[in-house]
């Protein structure tokens, strides 16, 4: 029976409070803090089974989450605000010495870059202080590494090739919306593809290379390869020759995007307007539905999946492991969208893997440092079951 702290009040933050709840055995209290003190009590007022206190908190300030930490007590911070706290929560972690999870990899505001050297530099600080930090415990990243790891554990000796598939086949009936933070998201999908070759990184032209893959229970989609932060941890914990991420999106939503590109909308440098000074993608981001607000009347089914290459038993082995999640059902549920659901399991189940010992150590992990075999016991039960395809290829 633990006490965490959950910083945050958007769409993911939604699920995690009420998959949390659904799990008392593991969770016995939360404090749900974050800038908007009303998204938290909006989320809170429908916890009947275990007490959600709200707080409101900026966790750029790393005093001030540190400040919650020393009056709240908690096991485990869970940071589902946005990537660029990840940071400042960690340093009040550490000054506390409470365990930290996160969804998504540190970047600077200032820089469209996310990589994990920041992060992973907490290591030595976090062993020190007899704590456990673990990284990107959502889908993708999240899951997909855990399907990885699992898949090296019980059907591979050589792994070729990885291939993390991710589609969003459904319609939330907006000219355009997106699906995680509008920012987040926007910044991700605009860089340059990145994949990993035999020791090397190559880079192309963003939405340069696509193809269509046959998803499973959705059927053909066009899926771009995009640069996307797990595969930079699971080539450095596990021995894999290539690794791409591929991701479906519809020609509206490329319409879209490459207009609010060409007049400048998606700018992360300051622009003079009117005497001040504006960031034009944050306005975007006021001006864009929330992802928390997508989930009525959203249809259709997401499928993200790996598949990989490789050798088992001296033979060639071809392996497909995915989810498939619908919108419409998540909605009933817990009141959102797929992707928000999407990521909201893994991050309660994470957490619940660290409280209750299953996965432990003392500094900062990737999810696929620890044994898979525990987390995909029990994420079919919390909401994302999976299935498995042998000897078909789908990239
Ligand atoms: P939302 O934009 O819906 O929610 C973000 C929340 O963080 C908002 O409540 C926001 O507050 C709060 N916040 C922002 N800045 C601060 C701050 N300085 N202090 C306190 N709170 C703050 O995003 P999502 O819920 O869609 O995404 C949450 C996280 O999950 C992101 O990091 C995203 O990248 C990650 N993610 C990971 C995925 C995965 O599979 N691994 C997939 C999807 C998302 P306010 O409401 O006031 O703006």
């Amino acid at each position: 029976m633990s006490k965490v702290l959950i910083i945050g009040a958007g769409g993911v933050s939604n699920v995690v409070v009420r998959k949390c709840a659904q799990n008392s055995e593991v969770y016995s209290e939360i404090l749900l803090a974050s800038r908007t003190k009303s998204k938290c009590d909006a989320i809170a007022q429908d916890i009947k089974n275990i007490p959600v206190h709200t707080a409101s908190v900026d966790a750029d300030k790393a005093a001030e989450v540190a400040a919650l930490i020393r009056d709240f007590k908690p096991e485990l911070v869970i940071n589902v605000a946005l990537p660029y706290q990840d940071l400042a929560i960690m340093d009040a972690c550490l000054a506390e010495g409470v365990n930290y999870l996160d969804a998504a990899n540190y970047e600077p505001k200032d820089k469209a870059h996310f990589e994990y050297s920041w992060q992973w530099a907490y290591q030595d600080r976090f062993k020190k202080a007899g704590i456990m930090a673990l990284l990107g415990s959502g889908f993708d990243p999240g899951v997909t590494n855990v399907y990885t790891a699992y898949a090296k554990k019980h059907y591979f000796d050589t792994i070729d090739t990885l291939d993390i598939v991710d589609c969003n086949a459904g319609n939330h009936g907006q000219a355009f919306a997106t699906n995680f933070n509008p920012e987040i998201n926007i910044r991700e999908v605009t860089q340059k593809g990145k994949f990993y070759k035999d020791g090397e990184y190559f880079e192309i032209p963003p939405m340069s290379e696509h193809k269509s893959v046959d998803y499973p229970q959705v059927g053909p989609r066009e899926s771009y390869l995009l640069w996307h932060e797990e595969i930079e941890s699971l080539v450095k914990y596990i021995p894999i020759k290539q690794a791409r991420f591929w991701m479906t999106f519809g020609q509206e939503y490329l319409t879209h995007l490459r207009v609010l590109e060409d007049v400048g909308m998606t700018r992360i440098d300051p622009v003079e307007f009117k005497g001040q000074k504006i960031i034009p993608l944050e306005f975007l981001k006021a001006l864009l539905p929330e992802p928390g607000q997508l989930g009525q009347n959203y249809t259709g089914k997401t499928c993200i999946g790996c598949q990989l290459t490789g050798t088992k038993d001296g033979k060639p082995q071809t392996y497909f492991v995915y989810n498939v999640c619908d919108h419409a059902e998540c909605f009933k549920e817990v009141k959102a969208q797929a992707v928000s659901y999407t990521t909201g399991v893994p991050v309660m189940l994470g957490g619940a893997m660290m409280l209750t010992g299953k996965w432990k150590g003392e500094g900062v992990f990737n999810m696929e440092q620890f044994d898979p075999d525990p987390f995909m016991a029990e994420i079919g039960k919390w909401g994302l079951p999976w299935n498995e395809i042998f000897g078909q290829k789908f990239v």
